[in-house]
């Protein structure tokens, strides 16, 4: 199903839409302005950022580089 991400451009509020057809968002939910546009990446990776860095990752539970739960040669 196609979900596209949106974001006000009043008040900035990013929110996903579901896509049924030709069928777009109207308007925020948020403010209810109609100055929204679609998105092409997820948008929540900036407004996440403000606490700066994670206190740990725990170990062996994320690898980017394979898909093992622990791993010594990427980690
Ligand atoms: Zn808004």
């Amino acid at each position: 199903m196609p979900i596209y991400e949106y974001q006000c451009k009043a008040c900035n509020t990013c929110f996903e839409f579901l896509v049924l057809g030709n069928k777009e968002p109207d308007c925020c939910p948020s403010c209810r302005s109609k100055k929204v546009s679609r998105l092409m990446s997820a948008c929540g990776f900036v407004s996440k950022g403000k606490g700066g860095e994670t206190v740990s990752k725990s170990a062996g539970s994320s690898c980017t580089g394979c898909s093992a739960t622990s791993c010594a040669g990427c980690g």
